[in-house]
């Protein structure tokens, strides 16, 4: 979706009135407008991105480190018995949003909050094949997000230009030892 029609980055530029808890050169926390529970949080970063695979490792670590904050702010002034980070794509079934954000969704014991699925049946063949992907697919992403390093990381040591020389512990074999 193009910036100018995505609503979280209308919210981001104030385009949109939002009930704002957080903000800075970043990210923006809003009270969710159709909560899921008291205190539903959306944490959305100011530049727009179609998903969180989209962010930039460092800026994902400072993204989430946010967020965390903030969760543990909401934890600290509403008293839930937890406060849940969520991922998701779909804000509510079939409603698909167009920009990255976590949610901080606030549990209580009363409250509606359902996460429910249908257990998938599996047979030992599919795990080995879902597991070998998955792996491999890992080491594709470790090598795409390590960083680069500009220099060599691993140079010659340079050989010290007074090389100390080993002493010997000196020995005195003339020493009397007294013996009591
Ligand atoms: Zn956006």
């Amino acid at each position: 979706m193009e910036e100018e029609k995505c609503i979280f980055c209308m919210i981001a530029n104030k385009k949109v009135p939002s009930k704002e808890v957080y903000n800075d050169g970043m990210v923006m926390g809003v009270l969710d407008i159709s909560p899921a529970s008291k205190g539903h949080v959306i944490m959305i970063p100011k530049k727009h991105y179609n998903n969180i695979y989209e962010m930039p490792q460092e800026e994902f670590l400072q993204y989430i480190s946010i967020a965390r904050a903030v969760g543990y702010a909401i934890l600290l002034s509403l008293a839930p018995d937890n406060v849940e980070m969520l991922y998701t794509k779909e804000l509510t079934k079939g409603n698909v949003t167009p920009h990255a954000l976590i949610h901080l969704i606030p549990r209580y014991s009363d409250d509606t909050v359902n996460h429910v699925w249908q257990p998938q049946k599996m047979e030992e063949n599919d795990f080995t094949a879902i597991e070998t992907a998955i792996k491999s697919a890992i080491e594709k992403v470790k090598e795409a997000e390590t960083p680069k390093p500009e220099k060599k990381v691993f140079e010659e040591p340079k050989k010290p230009e007074n090389t100390i020389k080993e002493e010997k512990p000196q020995i005195n074999i003339n020493r009397k030892v007294v013996v009591f």
